[in-house]
């Protein structure tokens, strides 16, 4: 490839060539204009005479100005404009009327139609030039314009896709699948905030795998983290209502969210959670709470006031936690109360049956 013939491959509309395409019945003005034009190095001549054949032509050469004579055998030079108008990729092109007639209302006519220009046959060749020149840099401009905002639109959305991927990331464990630990600390302010308004109650329920350590102990690391993977989805499974979350809080332990809900629901979901768990059947050899995988659970409510902490709600739970597995694990344990306000805190196990 010689180096004119690569400049000329590496062409683009955004170089500031002019591509002339005259449409005109008359092979007589399609050579007079050529030789207007020929000396001109930044112009590109094209010459249709079949005005059934503009359209096509005029896409394919892709001009950045026509010269559209106005009366034709075939298709008038109006309807001609209504055709180039409407026609994808070059119904932006500027169109320059041909005419031999010099009539104010063709001339208004071919303006309210869509023409750019209105020029008599034939016209002067200073002229000429001069207006093809003006009307091709305007609409390459015009053209560069949209083409950089069309690439701006399709950045801005993909930017919002990846930000919205990078969101749902940011909140998952990336173990489990489930929310995290960050996630779970926004999301229960939120609805400590909200109870605290509503003068509603919330729940927590901290769980916690049995024996897991003596788990990953005898099958390995890998059998461990396979475990959460099963335990985490039947936890996330149990769940109904769009406002009950479970996330990863560390390790091997679990918590759930669960707004608007008294102690009753939340001791029946954390009993369903239980027993799910220990329907899964993970034979557990080495757990001093019989031979599968099984979680405890410690359960909390609190009907918060403004002066509440929501640290209180956690170490309701906690200590519930800590109760069932005292009591020897496979179980849920129950606290209540508002331990700040100084309240007495309600305390009860659930064994297992
Ligand atoms: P308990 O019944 O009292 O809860 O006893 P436990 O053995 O479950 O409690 P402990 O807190 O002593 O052990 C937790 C273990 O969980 C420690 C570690 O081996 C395991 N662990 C914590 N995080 C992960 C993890 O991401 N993957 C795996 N495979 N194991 C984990
Ligand atoms: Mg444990
Ligand atoms: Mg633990």
């Amino acid at each position: 490839m010689t180096s004119s013939e690569g400049s000329a491959a590496m062409q683009s509309p955004t170089d500031n060539k002019c591509v002339v395409l005259l449409v005109d019945d008359q092979a007589m003005i399609g050579e007079a204009i050529r030789r207007m034009l020929v000396e001109e190095p930044d112009i590109q001549f094209h010459f249709c005479s079949d005005a059934t054949a503009a359209v096509t032509t005029a896409q394919e050469i892709q001009p950045t100005v026509i010269l559209q004579d106005l009366v034709m055998p075939d298709r008038d030079g109006f309807a001609l404009i209504e055709d180039y108008r409407t026609a994808p990729t070059i119904e932006g092109v500027p169109i320059i009327m041909l005419s031999t007639r010099e009539d104010p209302r063709d001339k208004s006519r071919a303006f309210s139609a869509g023409a750019s220009d209105y020029l008599v046959k034939i016209p002067d060749r200073i002229e000429l030039i001069a207006r093809i020149r003006a009307h091709s840099r305007s609409y390459l401009a015009q053209k560069q314009r949209d083409e950089a905002y069309q690439r701006l639109r399709e950045m801005q959305a993909q930017l919002e896709a990846s930000n919205l991927e990078l969101q749902r990331i940011s909140c998952q464990d990336g173990l489990t699948g489930i929310y995290n630990r960050r996630h779970f600390d926004t999301y229960l302010e939120n609805e400590w905030a909200r109870a605290v308004r509503e003068s509603g109650s919330i729940s927590l329920i901290l769980c916690d795998i049995d024996s897991f350590k003596p788990y990953n102990d005898h099958y390995g690391h890998q059998a461990g983290d396979d475990c959460l993977q099963r335990v985490a989805a039947v936890l996330r499974d149990v769940l109904q209502r769009p406002a009950d979350l479970v996330a990863r809080y560390g390790g091997e332990e679990f918590v759930v969210v669960l707004p608007h809900t008294e102690l009753e629901g939340a001791t029946r979901i954390a009993e369903a959670m239980r027993v799910r768990v220990e329907k899964l059947a993970l034979p557990h050899e080495y757990s001093n709470a019989g031979g599968v995988v099984t979680i405890s659970a410690g359960i909390a409510t609190i009907r918060p006031n403004p002066k509440s902490r929501l640290q209180d709600l956690i170490a309701l739970a906690d200590r519930a936690l800590y109760k069932a597995k005292q009591q020897g694990r496979n179980r849920t344990a129950q606290s209540t109360g508002n331990t700040d306000s100084g309240a007495a805190v309600a305390e009860e196990s659930r064994a297992n049956p």
